[in-house]
C-alpha cells in the first residue's frame, strides 16, 4: 500500500520553507513514542518512499526535562526501548543524541545523515515548540510536523482557545468523521536503513535530579506498548461498563489509567478511540469516554497551543483572576508549605490519602484530582503560590504530568478555565468549590482512606 494516500495531509504542516532535498528521512520521535499507529512516522514512511531515501528515527533526551525524575524516565525508557526493537525489527533504527535538540538534532541531521527532510510530532508546550523553532532554522532542509497526538490536529480544530467544552465539542464532532478513521493496515513502505546504527543502551542514560520515594502499590502500572494494549483491553472488558455512572467513584475501578500511556505516546489516543467506538460497551459508556478521551482531552491541546501562559495564574480568564484577587487577603483557615503538602501532612485524611496515592502509585483518581487542587488554592497563603504548588507536586509525581491536560486541569480547578463563575465565598471567591462532604456523597471516602493509608507515606525516609 502507498504510505501517500493514508496519511491526510492536514495531518501536516511545515515549520520552514525550506525544500526536501536528496537525503535521508529523519524522524523526529518526541511525544509520540510507539511504532504502531503514528501518522508522524507514517508520513516520514512516505517521505522515504517520495525521496527514495532510507528513514530514522531520533529521540533527543535533553538534560532535565521540566521536572522529571527517574519514576518518567524509567516508564519512558522501557517504553522506547520496546519501540526501538519494534523499529529495528522493520529495518528503521532508532537512535538517541543527549543534550539540547536545539543544537543536537540538527547537528546529526547535518553531519550523520545528510538529511533530505525531517519529520518531527506535535507538542503545543512551550518548551519543545521553542526547540523546534531552532530545528527548523538551523537545518539546510523541510521541518515537517504532524499531529500524532490529537484525533483532529489541534490547529485545524480551531485557531483560537476555546472558550469551554461546548464551544469546541461541535468544531471537533464535525471533523471527526474526517479523522476519527482506521490506520492502514499494513502500515506503509519506506526504504530501510542501509546505515548500520548500534542499539541503544537505556540503562546508561540517567541523569535524572531527584531521588522518588519507593512505589507503593503491588499493581503499578507497567509501561510500554504492549502493556498499554493490554490495560486497553482489560478496561474494555471490565471497566467501561460502569464508566458512564461510576467513574468518579475511586473505588470502583471504572477508569481506565490510560493516561500514562498516552502522555508518552505509548498509544494513540485514535487507536484507543476506535477501540472504544467499536467495543460492544452500551452507548452511553462509550459516549461518555469519548468525550473526555477526545473533547476535554483535546481541548487541552487547544488551551496550550493558543495560551503561552498555560501554567501561569496571568493566562486565566479575567473573570477568575479578578474574584480571586478580591478575595486574596480572606483568612485562611490552614495553611501548608509545599513540603507539607507534598508529605500528605494535612489536617484532612481525604487529601492525605489522594496525596499518597499519587506519590505512591504516580497516578491519583480523576474526581479526587479537583478536590486535591481545590483544597491547595484554599490552603495556601496566595492564589499565584496554589498554582505553582499544584503544578510542581503533579508534575513531580505524576506519571502523567508535564501534559496540557494537567496544566489545563489545575487551571480549570484554581483559575475557572473553562469553567464559569459560581456563588461567591471566602477564599475562593466565584470559583467552583468541592468539600469532603461532596466527596462523601459520592463515594466511600473512608474505604478510600484506609486503601491509600496501607500504602502509607510514613517511615520511608526520602
Ligand atoms: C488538578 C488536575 C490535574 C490533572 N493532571 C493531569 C495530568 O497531569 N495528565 C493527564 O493526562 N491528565 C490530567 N488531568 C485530567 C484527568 O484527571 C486525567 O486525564 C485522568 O484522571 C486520567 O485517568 P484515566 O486515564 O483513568 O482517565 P479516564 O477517565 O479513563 O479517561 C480516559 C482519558 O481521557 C482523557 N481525560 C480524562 N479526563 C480528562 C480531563 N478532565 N481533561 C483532559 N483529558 C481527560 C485522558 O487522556 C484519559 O487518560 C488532571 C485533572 C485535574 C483536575
Amino acid at each position: 500500500m502507498d504510505a501517500h494516500h493514508q496519511v491526510d495531509l492536514r495531518r501536516t504542516r511545515r515549520l520552514n520553507a525550506k525544500p526536501d532535498r536528496p537525503g535521508t528521512v529523519v524522524y523526529w520521535m518526541s511525544r509520540d513514542q510507539r511504532s504502531m499507529h503514528n501518522w508522524a512516522l507514517l508520513f516520514a514512511c512516505m517521505k522515504s518512499n517520495e525521496l527514495g531515501r532510507p528513514l530514522e528515527v531520533v529521540f533527543t533526551l535533553a538534560g532535565s526535562f521540566l521536572g522529571a525524575s527517574r519514576r518518567h524516565y524509567d516508564f519512558m525508557f522501557k517504553g522506547l526501548a520496546e519501540t526501538e526493537s519494534a523499529l529495528r525489527r522493520l529495518g528503521i533504527p532508532l537512535t538517541v543524541l543527549t543534550g539540547d535538540p536545539g543544537v543536537t538534532l540538527p547537528a546529526y541531521a547535518i553531519e550523520q545523515t545528510g538529511a533530505g527532510a525531517v519529520v518531527t510530532d506535535f507538542s503545543p508546550l512551550r518548551l519543545p515548540r521553542s526547540w523546534k523553532t531552532r530545528v527548523a532554522e538551523a537545518l539546510p532542509c523541510a521541518l515537517y510536523e504532524v499531529d500524532a497526538h490529537n484525533i483532529v490536529p489541534a490547529w485545524l480544530a480551531s485557531t483560537k482557545q476555546e472558550y469551554a467544552a461546548r464551544t469546541i465539542r461541535p468544531k471537533l464532532h464535525a471533523l471527526a468523521p474526517a479523522f476519527l478513521t482506521p490506520f492502514p493496515e499494513p502500515e506503509a513502505r519506506f526504504q530501510p536503513s542501509a546505515i548500520d546504527r548500534p542499539p541503544v543502551h537505556w540503562e546508561q542514560l540517567g541523569g535524572w535530579p531527584r531521588q522518588d520515594p519507593p512505589d507503593g502499590s503491588s499493581d503499578l502500572l507497567l509501561p510500554g506498548q504492549q502493556a498499554g494494549e493490554e490495560r486497553l483491553r482489560q478496561f474494555i472488558g471490565q471497566g467501561l461498563e460502569g464508566y458512564a455512572v461510576r467513574r468518579n467513584d475511586p473505588n470502583s475501578g471504572c477508569v481506565s489509567r490510560l493516561s500514562p500511556y498516552l502522555h508518552f505516546g505509548q498509544l494513540s489516543a485514535q487507536h484507543v478511540a476506535l477501540s472504544v467506538a467499536g467495543s460492544p460497551a452500551a452507548a452511553e459508556n462509550r459516549e461518555a469516554f469519548i468525550e473526555e478521551l477526545f473533547i476535554r482531552r483535546e481541548l487541552a491541546d487547544n488551551f496550550c497551543l493558543n495560551n503561552d501562559r498555560y501554567d501561569h495564574l496571568d493566562g486565566m480568564p479575567e473573570w477568575a483572576r479578578s474574584t480571586l484577587a478580591n478575595h486574596g487577603q480572606d483568612r485562611r483557615e490552614h495553611l501548608y508549605t509545599v513540603e507539607q503538602f507534598e508529605h500528605a501532612e494535612t489536617h484532612d485524611p481525604l487529601w492525605n490519602a489522594a496525596q499518597t496515592e499519587l506519590v505512591r502509585t504516580g497516578l491519583m483518581h480523576g474526581y479526587l484530582r479537583m478536590y486535591w487542587a481545590k483544597k491547595i488554592l484554599e490552603w495556601s497563603p496566595s492564589p499565584t503560590s496554589a498554582f505553582e504548588i499544584a503544578i510542581v507536586l503533579n508534575d513531580r509525581y505524576a506519571l502523567d504530568g508535564r501534559d496540557p491536560n494537567g496544566y489545563t486541569g489545575i487551571a480549570w480547578s484554581i483559575a475557572g478555565l473553562h469553567d464559569r463563575p459560581w456563588f461567591e465565598r471566602p477564599v475562593y471567591g466565584k470559583i467552583r468549590y468541592m468539600n469532603a462532604s461532596g466527596c462523601a456523597r459520592k463515594f466511600d471516602v473512608v474505604r478510600y482512606i484506609r486503601r491509600m493509608t496501607d500504602l502509607g507515606l510514613a517511615g520511608i525516609g526520602w
